[in-house]
């Protein structure tokens, strides 16, 4: 027989239909465990630096505001949790509004080498601290365009470059490395800190992820930097990678198309 029978069509439809159900529930309770986590990981973060305020100023009303040298190391240590606070609210205000796509990127023609001695120079207080050597490799000194939002991607850098110096050891050291390819440039930064467990690598990208070792808890952080990164790239059409080995060190990456109307030579005059 020729002619299709109506009815197993029917039914094979219907399984679609039933198979199709399935996975969008599935969809839709993995979302709502999602959102569970989130609420309970936000709540977490959130009293964090609110209970450690409470305490100092508690600490302060039992007596501890008479002594001079006390209270100011009191009044000290709260200024700095509410500072932890507001930067923790800032970063979720961030991803909430690049996650609902509210921030449009400014895209703009620029060296990346330029952008990048900027990062180096913002950051070498905190990498004096604790004497990291942070550099800049490039193959050679010709600039480097692309077409990006040169804050956002700016910021990107300064976070995978900051978690290069807080996971690190003392005298470590943090590369930035560009290498150009055809259409494209490589940007790597690359520590020889203490590296991340192959079990942790997939979820570091998720909002509030943090690796549970000692070491890593210790630093302050809300666990957003990444995702920040992961979001404001992706919009930028690209995706960032990572490899990693424990007590070695860590190399972030990401690829940008290169900017093609600057590259050309006859633009230059
Ligand atoms: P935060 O640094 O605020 O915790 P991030 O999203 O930037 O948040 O990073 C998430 C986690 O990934 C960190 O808590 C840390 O455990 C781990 N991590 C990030 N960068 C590095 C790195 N360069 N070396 C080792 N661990 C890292």
């Amino acid at each position: 027989q020729k002619e299709k029978n109506p009815i197993s069509g029917i039914k094979s439809q219907i399984k679609n239909y039933a198979e199709m159900k399935e996975e969008e529930i599935a969809q839709l309770k993995q979302m709502e465990q999602y959102r569970k986590e989130f609420l309970a990981n936000i709540s977490h973060e959130l009293k964090t630096p609110i209970f450690a305020t409470q305490g100092f100023i508690l600490t302060l009303l039992d007596g501890a505001i008479d002594d001079k040298k006390v209270r100011d190391r009191f009044l000290k240590k709260a200024a700095k949790s509410l500072n932890s606070l507001n930067i923790l609210v800032e970063d979720l205000l961030t991803v909430s509004k690049i996650e609902a796509g509210e921030i449009s990127m400014e895209f703009e023609e620029f060296d990346l080498q330029v952008m990048i001695v900027d990062v180096l120079e913002q950051v070498e207080q905190k990498a004096e601290k604790k004497n990291i050597l942070v550099t800049l490799e490039v193959p050679n000194d010709d600039p480097i365009y692309v077409d990006a939002d040169y804050n956002r991607l700016k910021q990107v850098v300064i976070n995978l470059v900051v978690n290069g110096i807080k996971y690190n050891n003392k005298n470590g050291f943090v590369k930035v490395i560009l290498q150009v390819n055809e259409d494209t440039v490589s940007v790597h930064v690359k520590d020889n800190g203490i590296g991340i467990p192959l079990e942790d690598q997939n979820r570091l990208f998720e909002r509030f992820y943090r690796v549970e070792k000692s070491r890593t808890k210790k630093q302050g952080g809300s666990g957003l930097g990444l995702a920040i990164c992961k979001h404001i790239l992706e919009r930028h059409d690209t995706v960032i990678t990572l490899e990693s080995e424990e007590e070695k060190g860590s190399t972030f990456s990401f690829d940008l198309k290169l900017s093609k109307e600057v590259d050309n030579e006859d633009s230059e005059f």
